[in-house]
């Protein structure tokens, strides 16, 4: 159970050193320069990036800080010298840092890597912030049944999420008819085919709207990541497929809309900043006084909304696919496209391959649906041969690649 927020809130930061993790930091900064004491950092974590764990740990004043590679372990503990900060290194000492008790845990390791950690902090009951949204894709029945036995509290951190959630306050009734969620359509938007054949990765992440890390930013290129979130919300408020929808809208000030049976729409707005998100799981159920950006809507003066073109972005189709069919369909997806946006941050795959590397990795798995609710063994069994699947799609793959720098 969470501590109510005008009482000292001690929280952990997985990924402390990403853009959400960062955005995280800022606003318990900012916080505690005008609440003193409001917020104790327990653990900070990071992957590799020993410095930038470093920084944050040490404006943070966390007690301790853990890197998953064991090779930058030397270069924190240097970093860190004198603080009096504890450090550990290696996957394990990640899920150690989750297993410390803290009131909100705000999970923002990106990709499936962040499942395990975050399942350690539900398992002990802990208020979850949840920004990993491969989590609940690839292990949603099992993440979503964890928290209920635990008693965890998840609070959504993706702003569509973060929406829908500040609008019911709690799973999906049956007053609820319909929910849409917004997307900004991504940098390619008012691309044709024949260009985004072409993208480059820096154009992949220059995102309009948003400044996210590296996965993301290309999962919203493809407009994957608006098809995750629909898995994600069916997991999170309990929707069936049939209640769920996306709809472009280029400003990204409308984050999410809920239509109840009456014919009422309840909409939540906000700046497209994903502090305002962060600030409210972090002071939930109450209310952030931070300096949040204000909008000023008759500057902005109309709001424009369409459909999605699934022709030119395949990937939603295929995500709406598996949402459909359930069972491991959406494992296998998430884990396809994880390797398929490395490959192409990497140079090995172009653009467009992404989506066909996921498809082709979803053709070979024809008897995934039968059953809804693969235990945690299971899924990451299938995540592996999927993960597997996709290499060889990719190393198989005939699409030349001089065209992606
Ligand atoms: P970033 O890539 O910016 O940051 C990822 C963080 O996770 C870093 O701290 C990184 O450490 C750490 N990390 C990466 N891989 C591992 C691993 N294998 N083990 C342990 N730690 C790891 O990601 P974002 O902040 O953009 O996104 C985080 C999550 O939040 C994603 O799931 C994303 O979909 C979701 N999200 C993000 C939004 C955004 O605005 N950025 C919006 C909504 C959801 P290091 O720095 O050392 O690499």
């Amino acid at each position: 159970m969470m501590a109510p927020a005008s009482k000292l809130r001690t929280v952990t930061i997985l990924g402390a050193t990403g853009s959400v993790g960062t955005s995280t930091a800022n606003l318990i900064m900012e916080a505690n320069a005008t609440e003193p004491g409001r917020f104790d950092v327990v653990a900070v974590t990071a992957l590799r990036n020993a410095r930038g764990l470093a920084e944050q740990a040490r404006r943070l004043k966390a007690h301790h800080a853990a890197i998953a590679d064991e090779g930058a372990l030397g270069e924190l503990r240097e970093r860190l010298a004198g603080t009096g900060i504890t450090t550990s290194a290696g996957l394990q000492a990640i899920n150690e840092a989750a297993a410390m008790p803290s009131d909100l845990v705000m999970a923002a390791i990106v990709g499936t890597a962040g499942l395990e950690p975050a399942l350690t902090a539900v398992r002990r009951g802990a208020a979850i912030a949840l920004a990993n949204k491969e989590c609940l894709v690839t292990a949603g029945h099992a993440f979503m049944a964890q928290a209920r036995a635990s008693g965890a509290t998840i609070l959504p951190v993706d702003s569509e999420h973060n929406a829908v959630f500040q609008i019911l306050d709690g799973p999906a009734n049956s007053e609820v008819a319909t929910v849409t969620l917004t997307a900004s359509g991504g940098p390619f938007r008012d691309w044709d085919l024949r260009r985004m054949a072409c993208a480059t990765i820096k154009e992949a992440c220059a995102h309009p709207n948003w400044a996210m890390g590296a996965k993301i930013s290309v999962d919203s290129a493809t407009l994957m990541n608006k098809g995750l979130e629909l898995i994600e919300a069916a997991h999170l408020f309990a929707l069936t497929h049939e209640q769920l929808g996306v709809v472009i809208h280029r400003q990204s000030l409308v984050h999410a809309l809920i239509e109840f049976v009456d014919g009422s729409i309840h909409a939540q707005m906000g700046a497209a900043d994903m502090r305002l998100p962060i600030a409210h799981v972090l002071a939930y159920p109450e209310r952030l006084r931070w300096r949040a950006p204000k909008l000023n809507l008759a500057q902005i003066g109309s709001l424009t909304f369409e459909a999605p073109d699934l022709s030119r972005f395949p990937a939603l189709a295929l995500a709406q696919a598996c949402l459909r069919q359930g069972g491991g369909y959406p494992t296998i997806l998430n884990a396809a496209n994880e390797v398929a946006v490395e490959a192409f941050l990497n140079g090995q795959l172009p653009f467009l391959g992404v989506a066909e590397v996921c498809e082709r990795v979803l053709n070979g798995f024809p008897h995934m649906a039968q059953s809804d609710h693969l235990d945690l063994a299971a899924i990451l069994a299938l995540d592996l041969e999927a993960r597997h699947a996709a290499r060889s799609a990719i190393a198989q793959s005939s699409t030349p690649i001089s065209h992606i720098h």
